[in-house]
Protein backbone atom coordinates (compact mmCIF):
# COMPACT_ATOMS: atom_id res chain seq x y z
CA UNK A 1 0.00 0.00 0.00
CA UNK A 2 1.06 3.67 -1.04
CA UNK A 3 -0.18 5.95 1.88
CA UNK A 4 -0.68 10.20 0.04
CA UNK A 5 1.51 12.16 2.30
CA UNK A 6 -0.48 14.72 3.02
CA UNK A 7 1.99 17.99 2.15
CA UNK A 8 1.81 17.89 -1.45
CA UNK A 9 4.65 20.02 -2.45
CA UNK A 10 5.57 19.27 -6.04
CA UNK A 11 8.73 18.92 -7.67
CA UNK A 12 10.83 22.07 -9.18
CA UNK A 13 11.74 21.80 -12.64
CA UNK A 14 14.43 19.67 -13.85
CA UNK A 15 14.80 18.50 -10.11
CA UNK A 16 16.74 15.12 -9.50
CA UNK A 17 14.11 12.64 -8.23
CA UNK A 18 16.57 11.65 -5.19
CA UNK A 19 16.14 15.61 -4.40
CA UNK A 20 12.21 15.47 -4.86
CA UNK A 21 12.25 11.94 -2.14
CA UNK A 22 14.63 13.82 0.00
CA UNK A 23 12.48 16.65 0.36
CA UNK A 24 9.09 14.83 0.75
CA UNK A 25 10.79 12.86 3.36
CA UNK A 26 12.43 15.96 5.14
CA UNK A 27 8.60 17.49 5.17
CA UNK A 28 7.04 15.04 6.58
CA UNK A 29 9.84 13.64 9.32
CA UNK A 30 10.07 10.51 7.54
CA UNK A 31 13.14 8.23 7.32
CA UNK A 32 14.61 8.73 3.76
CA UNK A 33 14.43 4.97 3.31
CA UNK A 34 10.97 4.13 4.61
CA UNK A 35 9.51 6.45 1.99
CA UNK A 36 12.28 5.70 -1.00
CA UNK A 37 10.52 1.84 -0.22
CA UNK A 38 7.22 3.25 -0.81
CA UNK A 39 8.01 4.92 -4.41
CA UNK A 40 10.72 2.80 -5.91
CA UNK A 41 11.25 -1.04 -7.17
CA UNK A 42 13.67 -3.38 -8.24
CA UNK A 43 15.58 -2.37 -10.80
CA UNK A 44 15.89 -6.28 -11.54
CA UNK A 45 14.23 -8.95 -9.72
CA UNK A 46 16.41 -9.74 -6.75
CA UNK A 47 18.15 -7.05 -6.99
CA UNK A 48 18.66 -4.37 -3.95
CA UNK A 49 18.98 -1.45 -6.25
CA UNK A 50 15.86 0.15 -6.83
CA UNK A 51 14.74 2.69 -9.17
CA UNK A 52 12.05 5.81 -8.61
CA UNK A 53 8.76 4.41 -10.11
CA UNK A 54 6.32 6.83 -11.38
CA UNK A 55 3.19 5.62 -10.80
CA UNK A 56 4.31 4.61 -7.28
CA UNK A 57 5.62 8.78 -6.69
CA UNK A 58 1.94 9.92 -8.13
CA UNK A 59 0.23 7.77 -5.73
CA UNK A 60 2.17 8.77 -2.81
CA UNK A 61 2.44 12.80 -3.64
CA UNK A 62 -1.18 12.38 -5.37
CA UNK A 63 0.80 14.76 -8.23
CA UNK A 64 -0.58 12.86 -11.63
CA UNK A 65 2.19 11.00 -13.35
CA UNK A 66 2.37 12.86 -16.11
CA UNK A 67 3.10 16.04 -14.46
CA UNK A 68 5.84 14.85 -12.28
CA UNK A 69 7.25 13.04 -15.61
CA UNK A 70 7.94 16.66 -16.55
CA UNK A 71 9.04 17.99 -13.79
CA UNK A 72 11.39 15.59 -12.66
CA UNK A 73 14.48 15.11 -14.67
CA UNK A 74 15.24 11.60 -14.09
CA UNK A 75 11.86 10.49 -14.44
CA UNK A 76 10.63 12.55 -18.03
CA UNK A 77 9.97 9.92 -20.98
CA UNK A 78 10.85 10.05 -23.50
CA UNK A 79 14.49 10.69 -21.93
CA UNK A 80 16.25 14.34 -22.56
CA UNK A 81 19.21 14.76 -24.62
CA UNK A 82 21.63 14.01 -21.71
CA UNK A 83 24.61 15.50 -24.03
CA UNK A 84 22.97 18.86 -23.34
CA UNK A 85 22.94 18.46 -19.31
CA UNK A 86 25.67 19.07 -16.87
CA UNK A 87 27.47 16.35 -15.46
CA UNK A 88 26.14 16.51 -11.70
CA UNK A 89 22.63 18.36 -9.89
CA UNK A 90 22.81 21.73 -8.11
CA UNK A 91 20.72 24.26 -6.47
CA UNK A 92 18.87 26.29 -9.31
CA UNK A 93 17.95 30.15 -8.62
CA UNK A 94 16.23 29.87 -5.21
CA UNK A 95 13.61 32.46 -5.69
CA UNK A 96 12.50 30.06 -8.79
CA UNK A 97 12.07 27.23 -6.44
CA UNK A 98 11.38 29.07 -3.24
CA UNK A 99 7.99 27.36 -3.12
CA UNK A 100 9.63 23.90 -3.29
CA UNK A 101 10.09 23.41 0.52
CA UNK A 102 12.02 20.71 2.18
CA UNK A 103 15.47 21.33 1.52
CA UNK A 104 17.80 22.34 -1.33
CA UNK A 105 16.63 21.21 -4.00
CA UNK A 106 18.53 19.75 -6.66
CA UNK A 107 18.32 20.24 -10.22
CA UNK A 108 20.11 19.09 -13.51
CA UNK A 109 20.32 22.08 -15.58
CA UNK A 110 21.67 22.35 -19.40
CA UNK A 111 24.80 23.68 -20.09
CA UNK A 112 23.62 26.38 -21.20
CA UNK A 113 21.95 27.70 -17.81
CA UNK A 114 24.50 30.51 -16.12
CA UNK A 115 21.99 32.94 -15.34
CA UNK A 116 18.62 33.37 -14.50
CA UNK A 117 17.60 36.31 -16.66
CA UNK A 118 14.26 36.69 -14.17
CA UNK A 119 15.88 36.92 -10.54
CA UNK A 120 19.43 38.11 -11.84
CA UNK A 121 21.27 35.48 -10.30
CA UNK A 122 24.52 32.97 -11.02
CA UNK A 123 23.32 29.78 -11.22
CA UNK A 124 26.23 28.27 -13.26
CA UNK A 125 28.66 26.08 -13.33
CA UNK A 126 28.13 24.07 -10.34
CA UNK A 127 30.45 24.04 -7.00
CA UNK A 128 31.57 21.37 -5.28
CA UNK A 129 30.30 23.39 -2.26
CA UNK A 130 26.52 25.23 -2.30
CA UNK A 131 27.21 28.63 -2.13
CA UNK A 132 23.91 31.18 -2.31
CA UNK A 133 24.00 32.47 -5.68
CA UNK A 134 25.27 36.07 -6.20
CA UNK A 135 23.12 38.80 -7.00
CA UNK A 136 23.82 40.13 -10.83
CA UNK A 137 22.56 43.56 -10.14
CA UNK A 138 25.38 45.34 -10.57
CA UNK A 139 26.71 43.20 -13.20
CA UNK A 140 24.24 43.45 -16.19
CA UNK A 141 26.35 42.80 -18.69
CA UNK A 142 26.35 39.07 -17.55
CA UNK A 143 22.80 38.75 -17.52
CA UNK A 144 22.77 40.26 -21.06
CA UNK A 145 25.59 37.29 -21.75
CA UNK A 146 23.44 34.99 -20.79
CA UNK A 147 20.93 36.08 -23.67
CA UNK A 148 23.39 36.62 -26.16
CA UNK A 149 24.37 32.71 -25.26
CA UNK A 150 20.28 31.47 -25.75
CA UNK A 151 20.82 33.03 -28.98
CA UNK A 152 23.94 31.07 -29.98
CA UNK A 153 21.94 28.02 -28.81
CA UNK A 154 19.15 28.97 -31.11
CA UNK A 155 20.95 29.09 -34.12
CA UNK A 156 24.06 26.58 -33.34
CA UNK A 157 22.88 24.09 -31.01
CA UNK A 158 23.38 22.42 -27.91
CA UNK A 159 26.76 20.64 -29.01
CA UNK A 160 28.70 23.05 -31.06
CA UNK A 161 27.41 26.48 -28.18
CA UNK A 162 28.74 24.22 -25.33
CA UNK A 163 32.23 23.41 -27.49
CA UNK A 164 32.51 27.35 -28.29
CA UNK A 165 31.36 28.57 -24.77
CA UNK A 166 33.61 26.31 -23.44
CA UNK A 167 37.04 27.63 -26.08
CA UNK A 168 36.04 30.75 -25.11
CA UNK A 169 36.08 30.34 -21.30
CA UNK A 170 39.71 28.80 -22.08
CA UNK A 171 40.39 31.77 -23.85
CA UNK A 172 40.01 34.28 -21.68
CA UNK A 173 41.59 32.41 -18.83
CA UNK A 174 44.92 32.28 -20.99
CA UNK A 175 44.36 36.17 -21.11
CA UNK A 176 43.52 36.29 -17.90
CA UNK A 177 46.47 34.75 -16.52
CA UNK A 178 48.99 36.73 -19.03
CA UNK A 179 48.25 39.61 -16.92
CA UNK A 180 46.66 43.28 -18.05
CA UNK A 181 48.47 45.10 -21.45
CA UNK A 182 47.74 48.26 -20.48
CA UNK A 183 44.57 51.20 -18.48
CA UNK A 184 42.14 49.65 -20.56
CA UNK A 185 42.71 46.34 -20.88
CA UNK A 186 39.60 43.47 -20.48
CA UNK A 187 41.91 41.87 -17.61
CA UNK A 188 40.54 45.13 -15.67
CA UNK A 189 36.89 44.21 -16.35
CA UNK A 190 37.17 40.69 -15.09
CA UNK A 191 39.42 41.60 -11.34
CA UNK A 192 36.50 44.80 -11.57
CA UNK A 193 33.85 41.92 -11.77
CA UNK A 194 35.54 39.50 -9.28
CA UNK A 195 35.86 42.19 -6.51
CA UNK A 196 32.19 42.27 -6.85
CA UNK A 197 31.49 38.69 -6.88
CA UNK A 198 33.83 37.91 -4.12
CA UNK A 199 34.62 40.87 -2.35
CA UNK A 200 37.76 41.56 -0.61
CA UNK A 201 37.95 40.31 2.88
CA UNK A 202 34.92 38.07 2.16
CA UNK A 203 37.04 34.93 -0.05
CA UNK A 204 36.44 32.65 2.71
CA UNK A 205 32.75 32.97 2.22
CA UNK A 206 32.17 33.69 -1.02
CA UNK A 207 35.08 32.49 -2.79
CA UNK A 208 34.38 29.97 -5.70
CA UNK A 209 35.60 29.09 -9.36
CA UNK A 210 31.85 29.18 -10.39
CA UNK A 211 32.18 33.07 -9.60
CA UNK A 212 35.77 33.41 -11.47
CA UNK A 213 33.62 31.50 -14.62
CA UNK A 214 30.97 34.36 -13.90
CA UNK A 215 33.90 36.98 -14.15
CA UNK A 216 34.68 36.35 -18.05
CA UNK A 217 31.07 35.01 -19.15
CA UNK A 218 30.95 38.21 -21.16
CA UNK A 219 33.89 37.81 -22.88
CA UNK A 220 33.79 34.07 -23.12
CA UNK A 221 30.33 34.18 -25.13
CA UNK A 222 31.38 37.31 -27.25
CA UNK A 223 34.04 35.10 -28.57
CA UNK A 224 32.16 32.23 -28.72
CA UNK A 225 29.93 33.92 -31.39
CA UNK A 226 32.97 33.38 -34.17
CA UNK A 227 34.05 30.21 -32.67
CA UNK A 228 30.75 28.23 -33.07
CA UNK A 229 30.54 29.43 -36.74
CA UNK A 230 31.65 27.29 -39.16
CA UNK A 231 33.64 30.23 -41.24
CA UNK A 232 35.39 31.62 -38.19
CA UNK A 233 36.11 27.49 -36.91
CA UNK A 234 38.00 26.83 -40.93
CA UNK A 235 39.94 30.26 -40.26
CA UNK A 236 40.98 29.39 -37.24
CA UNK A 237 41.69 25.64 -37.93
CA UNK A 238 43.84 27.04 -41.18
CA UNK A 239 46.73 28.60 -42.27
CA UNK A 240 48.65 31.25 -40.60
CA UNK A 241 46.69 33.92 -42.79
CA UNK A 242 43.42 32.48 -41.67
CA UNK A 243 44.69 32.17 -38.25
CA UNK A 244 45.09 35.99 -38.44
CA UNK A 245 42.13 36.76 -39.09
CA UNK A 246 40.45 35.02 -36.61
CA UNK A 247 42.80 36.37 -33.83
CA UNK A 248 41.44 39.90 -34.86
CA UNK A 249 38.20 38.95 -35.42
CA UNK A 250 38.32 38.21 -31.26
CA UNK A 251 41.37 40.86 -30.33
CA UNK A 252 38.62 43.45 -29.61
CA UNK A 253 36.92 41.03 -27.13
CA UNK A 254 39.78 40.04 -25.38
CA UNK A 255 42.05 43.24 -25.15
CA UNK A 256 41.05 46.84 -24.88
CA UNK A 257 38.08 47.45 -23.59
CA UNK A 258 37.66 51.45 -23.16
CA UNK A 259 33.91 51.33 -21.28
CA UNK A 260 35.64 49.71 -18.34
CA UNK A 261 37.12 50.80 -15.48
CA UNK A 262 40.67 51.55 -15.88
CA UNK A 263 43.62 50.17 -13.82
CA UNK A 264 44.40 53.55 -11.98
CA UNK A 265 40.83 54.19 -11.36
CA UNK A 266 40.11 51.06 -9.27
CA UNK A 267 41.92 51.32 -6.04
CA UNK A 268 39.77 51.65 -3.54
CA UNK A 269 37.18 48.20 -3.21
CA UNK A 270 33.63 48.16 -2.28
CA UNK A 271 34.74 47.43 1.53
CA UNK A 272 36.52 50.19 1.49
CA UNK A 273 40.44 48.88 1.57
CA UNK A 274 42.74 49.91 -1.13
CA UNK A 275 44.31 47.67 -3.12
CA UNK A 276 46.30 47.28 -6.35
CA UNK A 277 46.07 45.09 -9.35
CA UNK A 278 49.21 43.29 -7.69
CA UNK A 279 48.02 43.01 -4.45
CA UNK A 280 45.48 39.77 -5.20
CA UNK A 281 45.39 38.64 -8.47
CA UNK A 282 42.44 36.93 -8.86
CA UNK A 283 43.10 33.58 -10.65
CA UNK A 284 41.37 32.97 -13.54
CA UNK A 285 38.84 29.59 -13.97
CA UNK A 286 41.00 26.81 -15.33
CA UNK A 287 38.34 24.24 -17.18
CA UNK A 288 40.81 21.89 -18.02
CA UNK A 289 41.86 21.66 -13.91
CA UNK A 290 39.36 19.86 -12.55
CA UNK A 291 36.42 19.23 -15.25
CA UNK A 292 34.22 17.31 -12.38
CA UNK A 293 33.61 20.07 -10.22
CA UNK A 294 34.90 23.77 -11.64
CA UNK A 295 34.43 23.72 -15.25
CA UNK A 296 31.47 22.67 -17.78
CA UNK A 297 32.29 19.00 -18.03
CA UNK A 298 32.33 17.41 -21.39
CA UNK A 299 29.04 15.90 -22.66
CA UNK A 300 28.71 12.71 -21.48
CA UNK A 301 26.93 9.31 -22.79
CA UNK A 302 25.76 8.27 -19.35
CA UNK A 303 23.61 10.81 -17.23
CA UNK A 304 24.49 11.86 -13.55
CA UNK A 305 20.86 11.43 -12.60
CA UNK A 306 21.26 7.77 -11.93
CA UNK A 307 22.52 8.06 -8.84
CA UNK A 308 19.25 9.58 -8.01
CA UNK A 309 17.16 6.57 -9.00
CA UNK A 310 19.20 4.01 -7.77
CA UNK A 311 18.69 4.07 -4.23
CA UNK A 312 18.19 6.35 -1.09
CA UNK A 313 20.14 9.20 -1.78
CA UNK A 314 21.29 9.15 2.17
CA UNK A 315 24.05 11.73 2.86
CA UNK A 316 23.64 13.23 -0.92
CA UNK A 317 24.24 17.04 -0.94
CA UNK A 318 19.99 16.84 -0.89
CA UNK A 319 20.04 16.79 2.58
CA UNK A 320 20.13 20.18 3.74
CA UNK A 321 21.82 19.91 7.35
CA UNK A 322 24.93 18.17 5.15
CA UNK A 323 24.67 20.91 2.79
CA UNK A 324 25.39 23.56 5.30
CA UNK A 325 27.99 21.73 6.95
CA UNK A 326 29.67 21.88 3.47
CA UNK A 327 29.35 25.51 3.36
CA UNK A 328 31.01 26.37 6.76
CA UNK A 329 33.91 24.46 5.46
CA UNK A 330 36.87 26.38 4.10
CA UNK A 331 36.63 26.44 0.30
CA UNK A 332 39.33 24.96 -1.65
CA UNK A 333 41.04 26.90 -4.28
CA UNK A 334 40.87 26.61 -8.18
CA UNK A 335 43.45 24.54 -9.23
ZN1 LIG B 1 15.01 32.68 -10.82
Amino acid sequence: MHSRLPIAVPPAHHETAGSYVQRLATLHGLPLPELWEQVSHPRRPGSTSRLVALDRLAAVTGHPASRLARAVIDLRRPEPDWLAYRHTPQPGCPRCTARHRGGIRLQLLAHHHYVCTRHQLWIGPPDPLFHRPPHLADLPEIVVAQRAHLRLLHRHGPAATYDAVLTGFLICAHRWDAGPTGDTDVWHSWTRRTDLLIPPGTEGDTFSASRLFAATYPEAVKIAAPIASLHWRRLAGGNPAGQRRFAAEIAPTVSATPTTTPRSARTRSRTGSTRTAGARRPRPPTPTADPATTAPAPPRPTPAPTTATTGPPAGSPGNAPAARRCCSTAPSPPS
